[in-house]
């Protein structure tokens, strides 16, 4: 028996076939998952389609986020064209490009208001549209960084976002636990995404990730997927506003200790 057999998952985040959403796709079809996707405008939809189809799925509606007009009528689609969901999986989130180098004060109000907006509203829409398909219980899943709790160079206002939808993963947690809606937050090592792209220096840190993190290697799309499938499956039933890392083990350190200063 698969982990997922006999669910059905609505993923929201797919850009390409470098997205954490899309290795979490991949993973849950593998574990026997339906899937569903929504991608974020016309643009992608060449990208996102082939994807789906590849994996048997037809389902694939465009949805702006920020347009609660556009998110009310994919769950809409959703409800009359496959009914019912168990696993809602949120991996979207933006910051201008501006936002995300030098000096954090400069942030701006509007800077600001989108990234808060897009990476953080988002979440708490999506799983209010997702309760009426969620009837006997389901799982929401959300992508997040270690920079919600630690200062990281140029992260700045997406930083701010993260610490902000983890508190709502964990007020969503609190508020649907009781319908048998479990909540949870997935904060994953750096993946070289079209996203982590726009930040400034990732570069650099994803090179000297595996140098620090203490299993001393990348993330994959695959490890993210995993975690997924675990959190989301029977396996997590009692597991709830918990934000789970999968990064090698970075979160623990408090000084670096580099690669070749310790034993094999
Ligand atoms: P990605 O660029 O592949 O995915 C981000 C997605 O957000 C894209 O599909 C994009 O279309 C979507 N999006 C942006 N604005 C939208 C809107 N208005 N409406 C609908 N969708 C919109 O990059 P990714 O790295 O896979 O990002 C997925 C999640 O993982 C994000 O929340 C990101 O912060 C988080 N994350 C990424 C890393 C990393 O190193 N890549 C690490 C930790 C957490």
């Amino acid at each position: 028996m698969k982990l997922l057999e006999g669910k059905r998952a609505l993923i929201f985040g797919v850009a390409n076939d470098h997205s954490i959403a899309w290795g979490i796709a991949k993973a849950m079809h593998k574990q026997g998952a339906e899937l569903a996707f929504s991608y974020a405008a016309q643009a992608l939809e060449r990208r996102v389609r082939p994807l789906a189809e590849s994996m048997g799925s037809t389902f694939v509606e465009q949805c702006d986020v920020t347009d609660d007009e556009q998110i009310e009528a994919v769950f809409k689609k959703v409800a009359d064209e496959l009914g019912n969901i168990d696993i809602l999986v949120h991996a979207v989130a933006f910051a201008g490009r501006e936002e995300l180098e030098g000096h954090f004060h400069k942030t701006t109000r509007e800077g600001f208001r989108v990234a808060m907006e897009v990476s953080v509203y988002s979440f708490l829409a999506l799983a209010r549209a997702s309760l009426p398909l969620m009837p006997d219980g389901g799982c929401m899943l959300t992508l997040t960084f270690y920079a919600s709790e630690k200062v990281f160079p140029n992260y700045n206002v997406m930083a701010v976002a993260k610490s902000a939808l983890e508190s709502t993963m964990r007020y969503l947690a609190a508020d649907l636990g009781p319908r048998g809606i479990r909540v949870n937050a997935i904060s994953p090592g750096p993946v070289r995404t079209l996203s982590a792209a726009g930040v400034g220096g990732f570069k650099r840190m994803y090179r000297d990730f595996p140098e620090i993190a203490p299993l001393r290697r990348h993330i994959s799309l695959e490890d993210i997927g995993h975690s997924a499938v675990w959190l989301a499956s029977d396996w997590a039933r009692n597991v709830t506003g918990e934000v789970l890392f999968v990064d090698s083990g970075y979160n623990i350190l408090g000084a670096f200790s580099p690669n070749e200063t310790s034993d094999p």
